[in-house]
């Protein structure tokens, strides 16, 4: 069997390895290097702290794997203890926090809610907690660089046998089912369409929608020391954790949907500014910025991802709400596994959708409460669609 892989991200690169291993002829497809699309701009926290069984399975999972995989090829998976939190007069999100823990810890994850007493006790020297109606911290979690997950696995792949070809962007034809390069049809067994951003686009071209937009998000690190836990400040929309160079935070995302082929790469001055200011009320923290980004993510209308086949023999994995990296071990493996004739995820398949549904755009990192984001599309048309995150 011989599977093409569109993207060279963290989950392109992890099929591709998981096939080759399986015994599978891998060729991998990126328009630019391995790691040059979301993953090489994610902010790399990392923890199995989710409320639905098949998530937290996942999640479960991958944690596992960046754990065993930590010290191989430079990549390096760092625990720490992840905090999630809602503001006093914020009642919404703190009954969320209750109830998504109660169901956390029903599917066997290592999560507790937090008194105001032990969330002082505990994590009162890093941050700034007397404003705060409810806490949980999650304890499988930690923080990696994506990029350097990417690069590992992609010379694991190597080594097991894939061929890369990069530096060209390639299209879909899902009659072969083949990859398009240039003039050319190549075909294939199979084809795995892990291309982040772009996957969207990739299978419009090949006549087949998908339901799936990508859209902004942003982050920063800075260079004054945090050695406190992981933070999700979820009335405000705002996470941060221990970096290299001092402290990595970020969100800023843009409900809209972006063209993955003509968006701004810089952070925007609103969120560098309003995530200086989050940082000084939760953490006391002088924000000094060294670098600042922006990146796409890729929604779907339930906020699940697309995983599995779309037609026959041409597969997809996209559609992570920003919590792609943290779980591409598992995927990954999952959608592998179906190449190669297994069932598969049945709630992800990414036939539940006709590809053309029109849904609102809901921010990554969240707490499942059914507070809805902002949408401008919603706003403009006055659809009045509910997510189900
Ligand atoms: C600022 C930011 C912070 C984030 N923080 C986190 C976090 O803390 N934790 C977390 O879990 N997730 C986070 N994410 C989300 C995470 O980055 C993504 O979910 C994940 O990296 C997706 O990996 P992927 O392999 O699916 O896609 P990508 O990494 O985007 O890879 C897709 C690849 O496809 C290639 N490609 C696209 N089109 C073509 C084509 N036509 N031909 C050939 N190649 C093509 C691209 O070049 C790219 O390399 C964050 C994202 C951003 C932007």
């Amino acid at each position: 069997m011989h599977v093409a892989v569109i993207g060279a991200g963290a989950v392109g690169v992890t099929a591709a390895a998981e096939l080759a291993v399986a015994g599978a002829g891998v060729t991998v497809f990126d328009r630019g290097d391995p790691g040059s699309g979301s993953s090489g701009r994610a902010a790399g926290i990392v923890y199995d702290a989710y409320a639905e069984d098949i998530d937290a399975e996942l999640a479960a999972r991958s944690v596992e794997a960046f754990r065993r995989l930590s010290g191989t090829g430079g990549f390096e998976f760092v625990d720490c203890p992840y905090v999630f939190l809602a503001r006093e007069g914020d009642e919404q999100v703190a009954e969320a926090i209750a109830g998504s823990v109660e169901r956390m810890r029903h599917h066997g994850r290592d999560v507790e809610v937090l008194t105001a007493d032990e969330l002082e006790r505990r994590f009162g020297d890093s941050l700034v907690v007397d404003d705060v109606a409810a806490a949980a911290v999650a304890h499988d979690a930690g923080w990696a660089d994506p990029a350097s997950y990417v690069e590992m696995m992609a010379d694991r792949a190597r080594a097991a046998g894939v061929e890369f070809r990069t530096g060209r962007a390639v299209g879909l034809d899902v009659d072969l089912p083949g990859v398009v390069v240039g003039a050319t049809v190549e075909r294939f067994d199979a084809v795995l369409v892990a291309a982040g951003a772009h996957t969207k686009q990739l299978f419009a071209d090949a006549g087949v929608p998908v339901a799936l937009k990508p859209y902004r998000v942003q982050a920063l690190t800075s260079t004054t020391p945090y050695d406190g836990p992981m933070c999700f400040d979820a009335s405000v929309d705002v996470y941060f954790r221990p970096h290299s160079t001092g402290l990595l935070g970020g969100d800023g995302t843009e409900p809209v949907e972006a063209d993955p082929d003509d968006w701004d790469r810089e952070a925007d001055d609103w969120f560098v500014e309003g995530l200086g200011r989050e940082l000084d009320t939760r953490a006391d923290y002088a924000l000094d910025v060294d670098r600042s980004w922006a990146g796409l993510c890729t929604a779907t209308p339930d906020g699940d991802p697309l995983l599995g086949e779309v037609v026959d023999d041409v597969y997809v994995a996209a559609g992570w709400q920003g919590h792609g990296f943290m779980r591409a071990p598992a995927t990954a493996a999952a959608v592998a596994e179906e190449i190669r004739g297994g069932s598969g995820i049945e709630p992800f398949a990414p036939t539940r959708f006709e590809g053309d549904e029109a849904f609102p755009i809901f921010q990554g990192m969240t707490v499942e409460t059914g507070k809805s984001g902002e949408s401008e599309e919603l706003e403009e048309s006055g659809e009045s669609e509910e997510s189900e995150e």
